[in-house]
């Protein structure tokens, strides 16, 4: 077969076309961090194949010194990244280069908005990778051999970044990848010794890998003799290979010899993000296990955090020897946003998934992750306005660990933040401890009522009463609220207790003349009550009294344990079957339409106007009606 015979001109994946554009015109105030990604791609495949050779030292080709070479050429406008790492085969440069294999890709492509200085944000949850190449590139050339592969197996992947790119089998003496970047006009800059070192000193200082360049150094000029008396000693050129940058695993380095930079720097190269971090942990263990971690707590959420087969995890190294991406048994799954490296000497190089699954090291590591993310994130709250950045990133995720790691429940349940009828704003910024601090002086429950959505909670009904006597309720308009508050019933000692649920009780609160006097209003209403409900029937479990409302007829609670309509209805969402479940009928009986009830002589009447209180009272919850042209045809038949 001729080389032009296996070249082939294939498109990108549509979604690799919508990121090139958007990474073309959004990063262009930033165009630099290009060489770190590719840097980093190189510090990955040296990683892999340092892994790999553990198995095979064949891959190592009689080459183990592993390193990224930097070259440039100024006349020719190019910038060479190469690296002897583990390479590609024609099949994985046509995978991993022409197309994203993350899911729920195509919804955050869907979710960008054409609007630049947004998207512009939303690239950055993304993370940019290779394809930053085509910032400063208006043709990249791939030539890679996977390690071990034979010469002539080694391809060139050629593309200018317009949709299509060509691959073709070539000749490659060594093993790794080339990446010739032939540089726009604007940016020929970065073929420049000078601006090549500034761009891997300040990115690519504390990778894991030499970034070596041949640099042009002046050195005295034996040859010409002694300078004579007063002359400076003639001068000759030589090229020479310098490292550039300092080469040492971050995390092996002590703190102190650590800047904020660095770390910034460093957690860009583990992350994919392109953001600073709010902060990190740093820490190094020793006696019975040997363990050094670095944890950091990003700044945004990535696009897909509530994807479920999303992987995530931290970087395994054992003995600095990368093992795997994506350690996924150090840290619980709600803390799956937190990023970072575990460096371990106590486990065995060719450890497996399946190892690490029922390891003491392992589990002992994980208590340790866990307890510095929290103490992480326990730190931030201290200041509220970074803490609600936080929030509103990574506030769900935060909440799936009340039903997931009870151990630190109570340690969790302080990180929660609400909204609460005390700013009567959509913002969550409630904690659970400063809802305790302003409780009436005999309230002993910490209230709550959740719904669908912010505006159909802060109208409730059931809020009434708690308005009336100033008792803060919180507000829980989350998917995972109706989670969280089954498995949280406690907090501080105080119960926590849903206002649409079960009897309304607000204990010492109430003082004993409103006690009394219900008590009255409840023998009074009897004969009504026993009357709504034969006309009511099936519809509902029970028909009551109630003082919770001020303003509205009537209202619809449930058992204490019974689930809440919301829960009911995500249930029947994700097609299960629902028993029904009845609700409770509460009436005000100081409100004018039950007085009406109350004087009404007609049956008909009584039966139709009590049945559309029903309706209406489960509307104002969010709920849904059985029959809504019969409610209708009910309402209708009353304004007659
Ligand atoms: P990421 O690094 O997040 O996986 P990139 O866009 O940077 O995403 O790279 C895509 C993929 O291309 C990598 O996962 C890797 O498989 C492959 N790749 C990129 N650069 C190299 C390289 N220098 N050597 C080997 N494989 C590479
Ligand atoms: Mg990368």
């Amino acid at each position: 077969m001729t080389v032009e015979a296996n070249k082939e001109t294939l498109g990108f994946q549509t979604e690799v076309k919508q990121l090139l554009n958007l990474m073309i015109n959004s990063l262009y105030s930033n165009k630099e961090i290009f060489l770190r990604e590719l840097i980093s791609n190189a510090a990955d495949a040296s990683d892999k194949l340092r892994f790999e050779a553990l198995e095979n030292d064949k891959l190592m080709e009689g080459d183990p010194e592993l390193r990224v070479r930097i070259s440039f050429d100024e006349k020719k406008k190019t910038v060479t990244i190469s690296d002897n790492g583990i390479g590609m085969n024609r099949d994985e440069a046509v995978l991993n280069l022409g197309t994203i294999a993350k899911s729920g890709t195509k919804s955050f492509m869907e979710s960008l908005t054409g609007d630049q200085v947004k998207d512009a944000q939303l690239i950055g949850q993304f993370g940019v990778g290779f394809y930053s190449a085509f910032i400063v590139a208006d043709e990249v050339t791939v030539e890679t051999r996977r390690a071990g592969a034979k010469n002539d197996t080694a391809v060139r992947w050629v593309s200018k970044g317009d949709g299509e790119y060509t691959i073709e089998t070539i000749d490659k003496a060594t093993r790794g990848t080339d990446i010739i970047l032939h540089l726009k006009k604007d940016e020929k800059e970065y073929a420049s010794e000078h601006r090549l070192r500034e761009v891997i000193k300040k990115y690519s200082d504390h990778i894991n890998l030499p970034v070596v360049m041949k640099v042009t150094k002046q050195v005295p000029d034996e040859s010409a003799g002694e300078p004579k008396e007063g002359e400076m000693p003639a001068m000759k050129d030589v090229t020479e290979d310098e490292t550039i940058n300092d080469a040492k695993a971050l995390w092996a380095l002590s703190k102190a010899d650590i800047s904020a930079d660095e770390y910034k720097e460093f957690y860009k190269h583990i992350s994919h993000d392109y953001s600073d971090p709010t902060s990190w942990s740093h820490n190094k263990v020793e006696g019975k296990f040997d363990y050094t971690t670095l944890l950091y707590l990003p700044a945004r959420a990535p696009f897909d955090l509530f994807e479920m087969e999303q992987k995530n995890g931290l970087k395994l190294y054992i003995q600095r020897v990368f093992i795997m991406d994506e350690a996924d048994n150090f840290l619980p799954r709600y803390l799956r946003f937190i990023k970072g490296v575990v460096d371990c000497k106590d486990l065995p190089l060719n450890v497996s998934r399946e190892i690490l699954q029922r390891s003491a090291v392992v589990d002992k590591i994980r208590g340790a992750c866990i307890k510095r993310s929290l103490d992480m994130i326990t730190k931030l709250s201290k200041d509220a306005e970074k803490y609600a950045e936080f929030w509103a990133q990574f506030g769900n995720a935060v909440k799936e660990g009340i039903v997931e790691d009870s151990e630190n429940k109570d340690k969790i349940a302080k990180l929660l933040r609400f909204a609460s009828t005390n700013s009567e704003t959509p913002v969550q910024n409630v904690s659970l401890e400063a809802y305790v601090d302003r409780m009436k002086d005999k309230q002993d429950t910490i209230y709550f009522l959740s719904g669908e959505s912010f505006n159909a909670v802060k109208n409730s009904p059931h809020l009434e009463v708690f308005r009336k006597k100033g008792i803060e309720v919180l507000l829980l308009t989350d998917r995972i609220d109706e989670w969280v508050t089954t498995h949280l019933t406690e907090f501080d000692g105080k119960k926590l207790q849903s206002v649409a649920k079960g009897e309304l009780n607000l204990g010492d609160v109430e003082d004993k003349e409103e006690e009394k006097k219900n008590e009255e209003v409840k023998t009074e209403f009897e004969g009504i009550i026993k009357q709504i409900k034969e006309a009511l029937g099936e519809k509902v479990s029970d028909v009551r009294i109630t003082h919770r409302l001020t303003d509205s007829p009537a209202c619809v609670v449930m058992n204490d344990n019974d689930m809440s309509l919301q829960m009911q209805q995500l249930f029947k969402q994700a097609g299960q079957e629902m028993p029904a479940t009845k609700p409770i009928f509460e009436v005000n009986p100081e409100h004018e339409l039950i007085q009406r009830l109350k004087s009404e002589q007609d049956d008909s009447r009584f039966a139709n106007l009590s049945e559309v209180l029903l309706g209406e009272a489960i509307l104002a919850e969010g709920g849904k009606l059985d029959d809504p042209a019969g409610f209708v045809r009910q309402i209708n038949e009353l304004l007659k």
